[in-house]
Protein backbone atom coordinates (compact mmCIF):
# COMPACT_ATOMS: atom_id res chain seq x y z
CA UNK A 1 0.00 0.00 0.00
CA UNK A 2 2.79 1.93 0.90
CA UNK A 3 4.58 1.41 -2.01
CA UNK A 4 1.72 2.23 -4.25
CA UNK A 5 1.31 5.39 -2.77
CA UNK A 6 5.18 6.39 -3.07
CA UNK A 7 4.15 5.80 -6.52
CA UNK A 8 1.47 7.62 -7.20
CA UNK A 9 3.36 10.32 -5.54
CA UNK A 10 5.96 10.15 -7.65
CA UNK A 11 4.02 10.38 -10.85
CA UNK A 12 1.84 13.05 -9.41
CA UNK A 13 5.85 15.21 -9.15
CA UNK A 14 6.48 13.59 -12.70
CA UNK A 15 3.15 15.36 -14.06
CA UNK A 16 3.52 18.53 -12.35
CA UNK A 17 7.01 19.13 -13.55
CA UNK A 18 6.50 18.17 -17.23
CA UNK A 19 3.46 20.95 -17.17
CA UNK A 20 6.09 23.09 -15.61
CA UNK A 21 8.84 22.56 -18.31
CA UNK A 22 6.04 22.67 -21.00
CA UNK A 23 5.68 26.59 -20.86
CA UNK A 24 9.25 27.47 -20.31
CA UNK A 25 10.12 25.67 -23.25
CA UNK A 26 7.69 27.43 -24.96
CA UNK A 27 8.42 30.99 -23.66
CA UNK A 28 12.13 29.91 -24.53
CA UNK A 29 11.31 29.11 -27.98
CA UNK A 30 8.92 31.93 -28.63
CA UNK A 31 12.10 34.12 -27.23
CA UNK A 32 14.54 33.00 -29.63
CA UNK A 33 11.57 33.03 -32.75
CA UNK A 34 10.99 36.84 -31.53
CA UNK A 35 14.92 38.02 -31.78
CA UNK A 36 15.68 35.66 -34.52
CA UNK A 37 12.63 37.63 -36.67
CA UNK A 38 14.49 40.69 -35.39
CA UNK A 39 17.23 40.29 -37.20
CA UNK A 40 16.02 39.55 -40.18
CA UNK A 41 17.50 42.47 -42.60
CA UNK A 42 14.71 43.39 -45.36
CA UNK A 43 15.77 46.70 -47.10
CA UNK A 44 13.41 49.54 -47.59
CA UNK A 45 13.80 50.78 -51.12
CA UNK A 46 14.69 54.82 -51.35
CA UNK A 47 10.95 55.32 -52.95
CA UNK A 48 9.60 53.70 -49.54
CA UNK A 49 12.57 55.75 -47.40
CA UNK A 50 11.26 59.15 -49.19
CA UNK A 51 7.62 58.53 -48.53
CA UNK A 52 8.38 57.80 -44.86
CA UNK A 53 10.33 61.53 -44.92
CA UNK A 54 7.43 63.35 -46.54
CA UNK A 55 5.36 61.86 -44.21
CA UNK A 56 7.17 62.84 -41.36
CA UNK A 57 6.87 66.66 -42.84
CA UNK A 58 3.40 66.16 -43.04
CA UNK A 59 2.93 65.49 -39.53
CA UNK A 60 5.21 67.80 -38.42
CA UNK A 61 8.15 65.69 -37.15
CA UNK A 62 11.17 66.74 -38.29
CA UNK A 63 14.32 64.44 -37.72
CA UNK A 64 18.18 64.49 -37.20
CA UNK A 65 18.70 62.49 -40.47
CA UNK A 66 20.26 62.46 -44.04
CA UNK A 67 18.63 61.52 -47.04
CA UNK A 68 20.87 62.81 -49.49
CA UNK A 69 23.82 64.94 -50.61
CA UNK A 70 23.40 68.40 -52.19
CA UNK A 71 21.65 67.54 -55.29
CA UNK A 72 23.80 70.78 -56.75
CA UNK A 73 27.33 69.63 -55.89
CA UNK A 74 28.93 66.62 -58.06
CA UNK A 75 29.67 64.30 -55.61
CA UNK A 76 28.52 60.72 -54.47
CA UNK A 77 28.96 58.35 -51.15
CA UNK A 78 29.70 55.00 -51.21
CA UNK A 79 28.40 53.04 -47.68
CA UNK A 80 29.35 50.19 -46.62
CA UNK A 81 26.95 48.44 -44.41
CA UNK A 82 27.37 45.43 -42.12
CA UNK A 83 31.26 44.45 -41.82
CA UNK A 84 34.02 44.54 -40.64
CA UNK A 85 34.16 40.93 -42.81
CA UNK A 86 37.55 39.40 -42.26
CA UNK A 87 37.39 37.84 -46.28
CA UNK A 88 36.07 41.40 -47.45
CA UNK A 89 36.89 44.16 -45.85
CA UNK A 90 40.65 44.59 -46.78
CA UNK A 91 40.31 43.98 -50.69
CA UNK A 92 37.70 46.94 -50.28
CA UNK A 93 40.31 49.04 -48.19
CA UNK A 94 43.00 48.48 -51.20
CA UNK A 95 40.46 49.28 -54.11
CA UNK A 96 39.36 52.84 -52.21
CA UNK A 97 43.62 53.14 -51.88
CA UNK A 98 44.08 52.35 -55.43
CA UNK A 99 41.55 55.49 -56.49
CA UNK A 100 42.32 57.40 -53.76
CA UNK A 101 38.27 57.40 -52.61
CA UNK A 102 37.40 57.41 -48.79
CA UNK A 103 33.85 56.08 -47.99
CA UNK A 104 31.73 55.11 -44.92
CA UNK A 105 31.49 52.15 -43.57
CA UNK A 106 28.34 51.32 -41.13
CA UNK A 107 29.47 48.57 -39.01
CA UNK A 108 27.72 46.17 -36.60
CA UNK A 109 29.40 46.66 -33.47
CA UNK A 110 29.81 42.88 -32.90
CA UNK A 111 31.86 42.12 -36.22
CA UNK A 112 33.48 45.40 -34.93
CA UNK A 113 34.85 43.10 -31.20
CA UNK A 114 35.57 40.38 -33.38
CA UNK A 115 37.77 41.92 -35.97
CA UNK A 116 39.05 45.50 -34.37
CA UNK A 117 42.07 45.60 -36.35
CA UNK A 118 40.32 45.82 -39.73
CA UNK A 119 37.53 48.93 -38.49
CA UNK A 120 41.34 50.69 -37.13
CA UNK A 121 42.18 50.43 -41.06
CA UNK A 122 39.37 51.44 -42.48
CA UNK A 123 39.61 54.88 -39.97
CA UNK A 124 43.65 54.99 -40.67
CA UNK A 125 42.96 55.25 -44.17
CA UNK A 126 40.14 58.17 -43.72
CA UNK A 127 37.20 56.61 -44.09
CA UNK A 128 34.42 57.33 -41.69
CA UNK A 129 33.28 54.49 -39.20
CA UNK A 130 29.43 54.75 -38.68
CA UNK A 131 27.12 52.83 -36.00
CA UNK A 132 25.14 50.08 -37.90
CA UNK A 133 24.26 48.69 -34.03
CA UNK A 134 25.84 46.22 -32.20
CA UNK A 135 23.51 43.34 -32.98
CA UNK A 136 21.86 44.03 -36.03
CA UNK A 137 18.34 43.79 -35.28
CA UNK A 138 15.30 45.36 -36.99
CA UNK A 139 15.38 48.19 -34.10
CA UNK A 140 11.59 48.88 -34.98
CA UNK A 141 11.13 45.32 -33.99
CA UNK A 142 12.82 45.48 -30.76
CA UNK A 143 11.89 46.80 -27.27
CA UNK A 144 12.78 50.94 -26.79
CA UNK A 145 15.36 50.16 -23.84
CA UNK A 146 17.34 47.29 -26.01
CA UNK A 147 17.59 50.10 -28.87
CA UNK A 148 18.89 52.51 -26.71
CA UNK A 149 21.85 49.16 -25.73
CA UNK A 150 22.31 48.64 -29.40
CA UNK A 151 23.34 52.45 -30.50
CA UNK A 152 25.31 52.89 -27.35
CA UNK A 153 27.09 49.44 -27.50
CA UNK A 154 27.97 50.24 -30.98
CA UNK A 155 28.71 53.68 -30.31
CA UNK A 156 31.59 52.28 -27.23
CA UNK A 157 33.19 49.79 -29.60
CA UNK A 158 33.80 51.65 -32.51
CA UNK A 159 35.29 54.47 -29.88
CA UNK A 160 37.49 51.75 -28.27
CA UNK A 161 38.98 51.12 -31.19
CA UNK A 162 39.30 54.91 -33.14
CA UNK A 163 39.17 56.74 -30.11
CA UNK A 164 36.58 59.12 -31.93
CA UNK A 165 33.03 59.21 -30.90
CA UNK A 166 30.61 58.12 -33.70
CA UNK A 167 28.51 60.90 -35.11
CA UNK A 168 26.49 59.01 -38.16
CA UNK A 169 24.52 56.24 -37.89
CA UNK A 170 22.30 53.36 -39.64
CA UNK A 171 19.58 51.72 -38.75
CA UNK A 172 19.35 48.01 -40.15
CA UNK A 173 17.45 47.56 -43.31
CA UNK A 174 16.90 51.88 -42.91
CA UNK A 175 14.02 50.73 -40.46
CA UNK A 176 13.26 53.79 -38.11
CA UNK A 177 10.85 55.05 -36.36
CA UNK A 178 9.94 58.01 -33.72
CA UNK A 179 11.60 56.13 -30.82
CA UNK A 180 14.51 54.57 -33.26
CA UNK A 181 15.44 57.99 -34.62
CA UNK A 182 14.84 60.19 -30.85
CA UNK A 183 17.21 56.85 -29.41
CA UNK A 184 20.14 57.55 -32.13
CA UNK A 185 19.79 61.55 -31.49
CA UNK A 186 19.88 61.24 -27.30
CA UNK A 187 23.27 59.50 -28.49
CA UNK A 188 24.71 62.20 -30.83
CA UNK A 189 23.70 60.31 -33.80
CA UNK A 190 22.40 61.38 -37.10
CA UNK A 191 20.63 58.79 -39.15
CA UNK A 192 21.99 58.01 -42.95
CA UNK A 193 19.77 56.55 -45.35
CA UNK A 194 20.11 56.15 -49.57
CA UNK A 195 19.30 57.56 -52.67
CA UNK A 196 20.36 54.22 -54.41
CA UNK A 197 20.30 50.27 -53.62
CA UNK A 198 21.76 48.30 -56.22
CA UNK A 199 20.80 45.37 -54.29
CA UNK A 200 24.11 43.46 -53.92
CA UNK A 201 23.15 41.77 -51.01
CA UNK A 202 21.28 39.05 -52.90
CA UNK A 203 23.97 38.70 -55.47
CA UNK A 204 22.28 39.58 -58.43
CA UNK A 205 25.42 39.61 -60.46
CA UNK A 206 28.03 41.85 -61.43
CA UNK A 207 26.73 43.99 -64.05
CA UNK A 208 23.44 43.95 -62.30
CA UNK A 209 24.97 45.78 -59.65
CA UNK A 210 26.97 48.21 -61.97
CA UNK A 211 24.06 49.10 -64.21
CA UNK A 212 21.75 49.66 -61.26
CA UNK A 213 24.29 51.96 -59.69
CA UNK A 214 25.08 54.23 -62.98
CA UNK A 215 22.09 54.38 -63.95
CA UNK A 216 20.41 55.51 -61.05
CA UNK A 217 23.40 57.67 -59.95
CA UNK A 218 22.69 61.27 -59.40
CA UNK A 219 24.82 64.62 -57.46
CA UNK A 220 24.51 63.91 -54.15
CA UNK A 221 23.50 60.11 -53.92
CA UNK A 222 24.46 58.00 -51.32
CA UNK A 223 25.22 54.39 -52.64
CA UNK A 224 24.03 51.82 -50.27
CA UNK A 225 26.52 48.58 -50.74
CA UNK A 226 27.44 45.46 -48.66
CA UNK A 227 30.83 44.67 -46.67
CA UNK A 228 30.97 40.67 -47.54
CA UNK A 229 29.68 40.35 -50.92
CA UNK A 230 32.15 39.41 -53.71
CA UNK A 231 30.30 40.74 -56.21
CA UNK A 232 30.53 44.11 -54.60
CA UNK A 233 34.04 43.79 -54.54
CA UNK A 234 34.47 42.69 -58.37
CA UNK A 235 32.76 45.54 -59.67
CA UNK A 236 33.53 48.79 -57.57
CA UNK A 237 36.68 49.46 -59.00
CA UNK A 238 34.97 49.67 -62.14
CA UNK A 239 32.08 51.72 -60.89
CA UNK A 240 34.44 53.85 -59.25
CA UNK A 241 36.17 54.68 -62.45
CA UNK A 242 33.23 55.52 -64.20
CA UNK A 243 32.52 58.12 -61.77
CA UNK A 244 35.31 59.26 -61.63
CA UNK A 245 35.60 60.06 -65.66
CA UNK A 246 32.33 61.40 -65.03
CA UNK A 247 33.52 63.95 -62.50
CA UNK A 248 32.10 63.02 -59.64
CA UNK A 249 33.87 63.33 -56.46
CA UNK A 250 33.94 60.48 -53.30
CA UNK A 251 32.95 61.86 -50.03
CA UNK A 252 32.27 60.61 -46.93
CA UNK A 253 28.70 61.29 -45.63
CA UNK A 254 30.33 63.71 -42.99
CA UNK A 255 31.87 65.66 -45.98
CA UNK A 256 28.12 65.42 -48.07
CA UNK A 257 26.69 67.01 -44.24
CA UNK A 258 29.15 69.45 -44.40
CA UNK A 259 28.71 73.45 -44.48
CA UNK A 260 29.85 72.91 -48.51
CA UNK A 261 26.49 70.87 -48.95
CA UNK A 262 24.08 73.70 -48.21
CA UNK A 263 21.42 72.01 -50.12
CA UNK A 264 21.92 68.31 -48.21
CA UNK A 265 18.44 66.80 -46.93
CA UNK A 266 19.21 67.09 -43.42
CA UNK A 267 17.07 68.23 -40.90
CA UNK A 268 16.25 69.08 -37.00
CA UNK A 269 14.03 67.98 -34.79
CA UNK A 270 13.81 70.45 -31.86
CA UNK A 271 13.70 68.38 -28.93
CA UNK A 272 14.94 70.29 -26.15
CA UNK A 273 15.75 67.18 -23.70
CA UNK A 274 18.70 66.02 -26.32
CA UNK A 275 22.38 66.27 -25.95
CA UNK A 276 23.58 69.72 -25.83
CA UNK A 277 24.26 70.49 -29.44
CA UNK A 278 28.20 70.72 -29.45
CA UNK A 279 27.42 66.91 -29.40
CA UNK A 280 25.66 67.26 -32.98
CA UNK A 281 27.31 66.91 -36.32
CA UNK A 282 28.81 70.34 -37.59
CA UNK A 283 26.38 72.71 -39.07
CA UNK A 284 22.96 69.97 -38.04
CA UNK A 285 21.73 72.88 -36.28
CA UNK A 286 21.78 75.55 -38.66
CA UNK A 287 19.10 73.46 -40.95
CA UNK A 288 15.82 74.76 -41.34
ZN1 LIG B 1 22.81 45.85 -42.38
Amino acid sequence: MRKCFATTLLLLIGCILLLAAGPLQASATTEQLFWEKASQEIYKSPGELKAQHEREIRKGEIYIKLMQGDPHIKAVALTFDDGPHPKFTSKILEILRKYHVNATFFVVGKMAKKYPKLVEQEFIQGNLIGNHTYDHYNLTKIPDPEVDVQWQKGNEIIRSITGIEPMYCRPPGGDYDRGVIKSAMMHGLTTVLWTDDPGDYANPGDKTIENRVLDRIADGSIILIHDGIQQTIDVLPQIIETLQKKGFKFETVAEMAAAGHPEALRMRYPITSMRPAASLPPNTLKMK
